[in-house]
């Protein structure tokens, strides 16, 4: 059995048009002879609308909460009529969503009584967002003859019980997904279920942290040993780099976990990082697909990425930082100095980002926010403090980096006429990240594009697109690049 796991994000379940497209892709799958086990998002935004509704309730204010669950109950009736022709089904997904809308109503109405939003409560109110869309998914199937069964994916996936952001228990999770799976698509089936949420072991709703559905097909991806986890988004794929900004941006067809692992913890959000981890262990290519455009094939994450003529995959930037100077002579030579640094960090609970340090100088930058002054007037006690914003950080990932010499001179070249505040080249030996002006950042990855990028390898990038100059439809904004120069 051709197992694989087709999660499709809030884009590609938003309305009644993306729901046929997305049952188009299903179906397409399904004629090739594969085995689909389908995991949705909520609707685009359902999720940021049921926290608003969850804090309206929690500050007393009953009617703005209900006035919002009345929109989504409206959107979501909506869809399900607009997407359904058979009359009985129509009415009976309506009256589905009409008890799921009543009993969140019941919870906004107690929550305003009690004022006060648990972690738990919220889990709770927000794993309706996808509650639904996994049943109005699943009917609409149906309809156009895709043997769809729903299944309440807090039947399946387990976790413990850190609420908002619950761990995953791997062995609970495999033992489930067979025990639930298994007979559905042995019986020619295409299980439905809603990504993001879980339960703890005593059954109570969890879910698994914002852009979490990407995780739950991992996971059902690796308990089920699937051949391949597909995200359907609505991007063709991560790109070498942002194309607003550099127009000659290529999609990367095949990437490594390591590097999409680094792109993800460098901000890009075209998938949630974790979702790498149950996919590496054991094996399983991810791909990276646009459901506006399917026929693009997408990028491939994949455990060995092959080798190419350009050291770097992708050049990701990371706007609105900071950076902090500290400079003390009376660090020189004594111990415990950098501890007492990073410890007025912890106490402001301000992450750091990179550090670079000398003998008497620690140079630190973190995300610019308002505890600036606070945490350099801490400082101030221990040594001279300088700090600045409107910095950017240039991130440039590719595993051909490692071991090869005259990279760092060949990048810095291409940057020459950039000043660079800070260098970093990380311990993973696959990312090269350096410090500049938020003004010169566009530039600088204009240059390096040109400098890394002319000859591009056709193994690893899509060089039709620009040989055509086809960038219509489809090969737009990439989450990834878009989300790194927010
Ligand atoms: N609906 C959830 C969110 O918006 C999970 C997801 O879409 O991945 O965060
Ligand atoms: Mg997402």
């Amino acid at each position: 059995m051709s197992l694989v796991v087709m999660k499709f994000g809030g884009t590609s379940v938003e309305d009644p048009a993306a729901i046929n497209r997305t049952a188009a892709i299903v179906a397409g799958r399904v004629a090739l002879g594969k085995t689909p086990i389908v995991v949705v998002s909520a609707m685009a935004k359902v999720t940021d609308q049921l926290l608003r509704a969850a804090a309206c309730s929690a500050q007393g204010d009953k009617c703005g909460a209900l006035a919002i669950s009345s929109r989504l109950r409206a959107r979501h009736r909506d869809t399900a009529c607009l997407l359904l022709k058979n009359q009985e089904d129509t009415v009976e997904l309506q009256k589905l969503i009409d008890e799921k809308f009543d009993s969140l109503d019941e919870i906004l109405r107690g929550l305003a009584a009690i004022l006060e939003l648990t972690p738990r409560i919220s889990d709770l109110i927000v794993s309706y967002g996808e509650r639904l869309s996994s049943r109005i998914v699943a009917a609409a199937f149906r309809e156009r003859g895709i043997d769809a069964a729903h299944v309440d994916a807090r039947d399946i996936i387990v976790t413990d019980s850190q609420y908002q952001k619950a761990v995953p228990i791997d062995a609970a999770i495999e033992k489930r997904a067979h025990e639930k799976l298994l007979p559905l698509t042995a019986a020619g089936k295409v299980p439905v279920m809603g990504g993001f949420i879980a339960s703890n072991e005593a059954g109570i709703t969890t879910t698994l942290g914002r852009g979490g559905s990407d995780f739950t097909g991992a996971l059902i991806g690796g308990a089920m040993n699937a051949e391949a986890i597909e995200i359907w988004t609505d991007v063709d794929g991560i790109m070498t780099t942002d194309p607003r900004v550099c127009p000659d941006a290529l999609r990367v067809k095949v990437i490594s976990f390591e590097e999409a692992a680094e792109l993800a913890y460098f901000g890009a959000k075209v998938l949630h990082p974790a979702t790498i981890l149950p996919a590496v262990k054991k094996n399983i290519p991810v791909l990276v697909l646009n459901s506006r455009n399917p026929t693009c094939e997408g990028t491939r994450i994949t455990s060995l990425a092959p080798h190419c003529k350009s050291p770097f995959k992708c050049i990701a930037v990371k706007k609105k930082l900071s950076i902090i100077d500290v400079v003390a002579s009376r660090m020189l030579m004594s111990h415990g100095y950098l501890k007492e640094i990073f410890t007025i960090f912890d106490k402001h609970q301000c992450p750091v980002d990179m550090v670079s340090t000398s003998e008497v100088s620690v140079s630190l930058t973190v995300d610019s926010n308002d505890k600036l002054p606070l945490i350099a007037a801490d400082l101030s006690k221990l040594a001279d403090v300088k700090y600045e914003g409107r910095k950017a950080l240039v991130c440039m990932v590719g595993e051909d980096i490692r071991g090869q010499h005259g990279i760092a001179a060949q990048v810095f070249n291409a940057v020459r006429h950039v000043n660079v505040r800070m260098i970093s080249q990380g311990a993973s030996e696959i990312n090269m990240s350096f410090m500049i002006e938020e003004d010169d950042a566009e530039e600088a990855v204009r240059s390096l594009h040109a400098a890394f990028f002319q000859d591009p390898d056709p193994l690893v990038f899509d060089v039709e697109a620009r040989k055509t100059g086809n960038r219509e439809q489809g090969s737009g904004v990439s989450e990834a690049a878009a989300a790194a120069t927010r």
